[in-house]
């Protein structure tokens, strides 16, 4: 048997092969809504929206944010992209002997920071020392509890003025061709900014990471109505959300390359590194798919908050062929396939 290498963690191909193959079908199917198998961002069962996360992140404090902003968001985030409300969180802290305690000071502040930012608290949890070498100084898994969001059923009522819509949740199979693809905001910035960091490219002084909780700015999406499709882009990118949401969906999608928000540091720095910046992690981010009728409402409730500023319709879902196409900016066209994993290794 050949060993886990990093790209069975990272996010893209190889890690829903593993899971497949390795993992998922180790447990009995089960009778939920949104069950384990289907993938999503977290199970729906029996109306209670359930999630959990475990982070690796190194380091442990980077550019924007820590691994105690990063586990909090990156949990509210997973409850709020189906349609709910987050309503507290559990988080197990596993330390390293030898930690500075100042560092748990700064990252316990910083989380309950973020906590408060996005008015979910952590009301259960739990802490454990390992030998010094057993780790790598703290790693932590956050899980959260959510319920529908009372926003939801009049979000998917103006949906359904437009077309039959028969999901509950907004679920990664519930996109129909003729669909908007919005991103609430620039992408590539966490991870290039985490790489450029830890490796010394020194891009960090002006990409920071934008690691932040959306569920105030998904509420202000919900609330304009005709979301059908919400999911956050973190290992992978944006192409493995996009290729996701193809597959899961049946549908094709054409996306406009020139339409999606890069910074100029993000861009510069992948060149030089020679990776995708669709292809890297986002930590603050929604990737959104709403009836068309409804899309300039979408993208204005999201910009009315901080953190969807630059949300823009970046392309539509098709019929056919189920891959996803980039329209480049020359008039060109080409395949935007799902990342084998992640290009840059423990980003969250
Ligand atoms: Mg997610």
């Amino acid at each position: 048997m050949p060993n886990v290498v990093m790209n069975h963690g990272a996010g893209g191909e190889m890690m829903q092969e593993f899971l497949n193959k390795h993992i998922v079908r180790h447990f009995p199917s089960m009778d939920a809504e949104v069950p384990l198998d289907s993938m999503d961002d977290s199970a729906v069962v029996d109306d209670i929206v359930f999630t959990i996360d475990g982070h690796t992140v190194n380091p442990l404090i980077f550019p924007g944010g820590d691994i105690g902003r990063l586990s909090v968001a990156g949990t509210v985030n997973d409850i709020s992209v189906m349609g709910a409300s987050p309503l507290g969180l559990a988080c197990s802290v596993i330390m390293e002997e030898g930690l500075d305690i100042s560092i748990v000071d700064t990252v316990m502040d910083s989380m309950g920071r973020t906590c408060r930012e996005c008015g979910v608290p952590v009301v259960t949890g739990d802490t454990k020392v390992m030998e010094s070498g057993a780790l790598d100084k703290m790693v932590m898994t956050t899980s959260a509890i959510g319920r529908r969001s009372p926003l939801l059923d009049g979000n998917l009522r103006t949906a359904a003025e437009y077309r039959q819509v028969s999901n509950r949740w907004c679920t990664d199979d519930s996109i129909r061709p003729g669909d908007a693809i919005i991103t609430s905001g620039y992408i590539g910035d966490h991870g290039v900014a985490i790489l450029s960091f830890r490796e010394g490219y020194g891009f960090e002084s002006e990409i920071k990471s934008d690691v932040a909780p959306l569920n105030k700015m998904i509420a202000a999406g919900l609330n304009a109505g005709g979301i059908v499709a919400m999911k956050d882009p973190t290992r992978g990118g944006l192409a493995n959300t996009l290729n996701e949401w193809v597959s899961k969906s049946g549908i094709g999608m054409e996306i406009d390359q020139e339409s999606i928000p890069l910074r100029d540091g993000v861009v510069n720095a992948c060149d030089l590194l020679g990776i995708d910046p669709l292809s890297i992690g986002n930590e603050g981010k929604a990737i959104l798919a709403c009836v068309p009728e409804m899309a300039d409402q979408v993208v204005k409730a999201l910009r009315s908050t901080p953190e969807g500023r630059h949300a823009a319709v970046i392309g539509y879902a098709t019929e056919a062929p189920a891959r996803v196409i980039l329209r480049t900016e020359i008039g060109g066209r080409r395949i935007l396939d799902a990342p084998s994993g992640d290009p840059v290794p423990r980003i969250c």
